[in-house]
């Protein structure tokens, strides 16, 4: 049975490829991230397959899943990347990626973050307000440099998501405000070191309806009409991530079936407003490349079965999967042994000192302590808002391709965890 692309039972045990997870457990021990290549490959494949023959480029956003072989993996097939801080940009470069093909988006860019970002050859920083158009014309002139630029506009739509998610609605953090947008790019063309290249925005995430972004585009493109008025040139539109993958039985909007009509609405647009010449289109995804390639694999410690609640107490918790806690999600939680009899329904709880600790509730599962399960869509925002609370070293991180493992991140040691502390010189 099938349960994710390239993760499901084989001769009832849970398999990830060809690759049993009791052989992960006794190779690597648990809690272990286990993300399948195949999967990982072809959820950016759904997207380069839809743009091909447009110019069109995909910036994975690094923060779902930042690991460096999952960045190689992707820089392998093309993706150009989405990076939210110099660390995300020195994983691109350690990963093979190219920083030409790496935009620069956040809030709160420092000025080492930018000297970092031009030294590196950036492709274009998105920029989120007036300030920053400020400081990076400065940090740029200091290095004679001219910055790339781009700027995000928050178009006021509402992604119909969780409000923690929620980027595109105007009273969030995120963007210049639409209605400032024309006054933000008249200021931003007077700096000179700053270029113009787009105009961009992200709405939100895990977004399970394209109306909201469909809107945004032509917000955007209505925008670039303006401007074009103004002679002020738009060489790309970026329209950011935020479609949803099925945590459970979500409808998810299909990924091809998006970026075709997408491609298509900017096609139709540009034919018949700029005379065919056409613009470049970004897009920055990060779960739906890899939410569904991964899992996190744990196992049973202690079953406390009781009233009013039966708790089973895994080696997970929340520092390794914070996704419950953080937004109330759900993760599909199954058995390593395909279904046997005598389920109860369990509350999944880690060992970590907090009433907020838990991964699953009043999930209908036969477990007996020592049991492997696995909280599936593991692949974005679980390894990459891992914690170290409690003084709990991160996990390790598997790749199966085919009946291969590579470990991709050993486990911490805990040692690891205080060797960068120090002690006071107390005399007394
Ligand atoms: C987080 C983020 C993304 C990726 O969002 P997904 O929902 O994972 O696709 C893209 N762009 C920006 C600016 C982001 O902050």
């Amino acid at each position: 049975m099938t349960l994710r692309p390239h993760i499901g039972y084989r001769l009832g045990q849970l398999c990830v490829e060809e690759v049993p997870l009791d052989r992960i457990a006794s190779e690597y021990g648990t809690p272990t991230y286990v993300y399948s290549r195949a999967a990982l490959s072809e959820g950016f494949q759904a997207y380069a397959d839809a743009c091909r023959g447009h110019d069109a480029l995909i910036c994975y956003a690094v923060k779902a899943n930042s690991n460096l072989a999952v960045l190689q993996l992707l820089a392998h097939q093309g993706a150009g990347f989405d990076i939210v801080s110099g660390g995300e940009l020195e994983r691109v470069v350690a990963a093979g990626g190219d920083p030409a093909k790496t935009i620069f988006s956040g809030v709160g860019k420092s000025e080492s973050e930018m000297r970092l970002a031009l030294t590196r050859g950036i492709g274009c920083f998105n920029v989120e307000s007036l300030s920053e158009l400020r400081r990076l014309d400065a940090v740029a002139r200091d290095l004679g440099q001219i910055a790339p630029v781009s700027l995000r506009i928050n178009p006021d739509v509402d992604p119909m998501t969780h409000p923690y998610i929620s980027t595109g609605l105007k009273e969030t953090k995120f963007g210049i405000p639409f209605d400032q947008a024309l006054p933000a790019f008249r200021e931003a063309v007077r700096y000179p070191h700053l270029r113009i290249l787009g105009i961009d925005c992200h709405i939100g995430s895990q977004l399970l309806n394209d109306a909201p972004l469909i809107e945004a585009l032509d917000l955007l493109t209505g925008l670039v009409d303006q401007l074009q008025s103004e002679q002020i040139a738009i060489e790309h539109l970026d329209l950011g991530g935020g479609l949803g993958i099925a945590y459970r039985e979500e409808q998810t909007v299909p990924i091809g079936g998006f970026v075709g009509q997408v491609l298509e609405r900017v096609g139709r647009w540009r034919a018949e407003k700029y005379g065919g010449q056409p613009i470049r289109v970004l897009f920055e995804p990060g779960r739906s490349v890899v939410g569904n390639a991964g899992l996190l694999l744990t196992r049973v410690e202690y079953l406390k079965p009781g009233t009013p609640k039966n708790y089973a107490i895994v080696d997970a918790a929340m520092n390794d999967l914070l996704r419950p806690a953080l937004y109330d999600a759900w993760h599909d939680v199954v058995p390593f042994r395909e279904a046997s009899a005598g389920a109860l329904p369990w509350e999944i709880v880690g060992p970590i000192c907090e009433s907020g600790d838990w991964l699953a509730r009043a999930r209908e599962l036969a477990l007996s302590e020592g049991d492997l399960i696995a909280f599936l869509s593991a692949g974005a925002y679980a390894m990459s808002m891992a914690s170290n609370y409690n003084s709990r070293p991160r996990a390790a991180e598997i790749i199966i391709d085919g009946a291969s493992m590579h470990r991709i991140r050993e486990r911490e040691s805990i040692e690891s965890l205080y060797s960068s502390e120090s002690l006071l010189p107390l005399s007394r």
